[in-house]
């Protein structure tokens, strides 16, 4: 991957969440407060423009630029836990022109750190995690057997939309969606589908 892959990344990200921005606000709506699609609709565009703007040289400059500007512009939860993602991913890479499937693995194992160090949330407790850990997991062993970005980002979107789907029948343990206890049960966690969304991007792109 280089700059220019990851800022295509990037771009495509936002237009699937333009796209999806009503599916995913209907699904904060059932279990939390209704902004999610609106949030990262207003984030995604922020981080097209600023990149646009200054665009810069190195996958980990357009990783950490992009955390930045979400942690800066959007309110809710999820900006703070998909900026600080994208900025320990970006820190994790080296400051080459181009970085390898494998540095990708380290960086998306520090984005996903980063979350739990946030938000404190564990597998299961119905949150982004339960997409971004099985896309990690996945991504992980397809370039541990030797596929290229390409493959192991495909497997990687196929597990985040499978672990997405997966966070239907639980019941949520962290964040906005706790607060209804029992009744959080039979929806797909919001933040889930999104993370599903940048790795489906991730793998178009690549
Ligand atoms: P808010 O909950 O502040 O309205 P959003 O609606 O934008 O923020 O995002 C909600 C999503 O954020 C949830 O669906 C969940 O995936 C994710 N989330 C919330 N709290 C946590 C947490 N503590 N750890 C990980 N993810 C979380
Ligand atoms: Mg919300």
């Amino acid at each position: 991957m280089d700059a220019t892959l990851a800022r295509d990344w990037m771009r495509a990200a936002a237009t699937a969440i333009a796209a999806d921005t009503d599916r995913l606000t209907r699904l904060d709506a059932a279990i939390g407060d209704g902004d999610h699609g609106v949030n990262l609709h207003r984030g995604f565009t922020a981080v097209v423009a600023a990149l646009e703007k200054s665009p810069p040289e190195t996958v980990s400059e357009v990783l950490v630029k992009a955390g930045t500007t979400l942690i800066s512009r959007v309110g809710g939860a999820s900006g703070p836990l998909y900026g600080s993602a994208l900025r320990a991913a970006g820190k994790a890479l080296p400051a080459t022109a181009e970085v390898q499937p494998s540095d990708l693995v380290a960086a998306l194992h520090a984005g996903l750190e980063a979350v739990r160090r946030l938000g404190g949330a564990a597998p299961g407790d119905k949150t982004l995690i339960d997409a971004y850990g099985p896309a990690l997991d996945a991504f992980e062993k397809a370039v541990a057997g030797g596929a290229g970005l390409a493959e192991a980002a495909g497997a990687a979107a196929s597990a985040a939309e499978a672990g997405a789907e997966a966070t239907v029948p639980l019941q949520a343990r962290k964040g906005r969606a706790s607060y209804l206890g029992k009744r959080s049960i039979g929806h797909q966690d919001p933040g889930a589908a999104s993370t599903s969304l940048i790795f489906q991007a991730l793998a178009e792109v690549a």
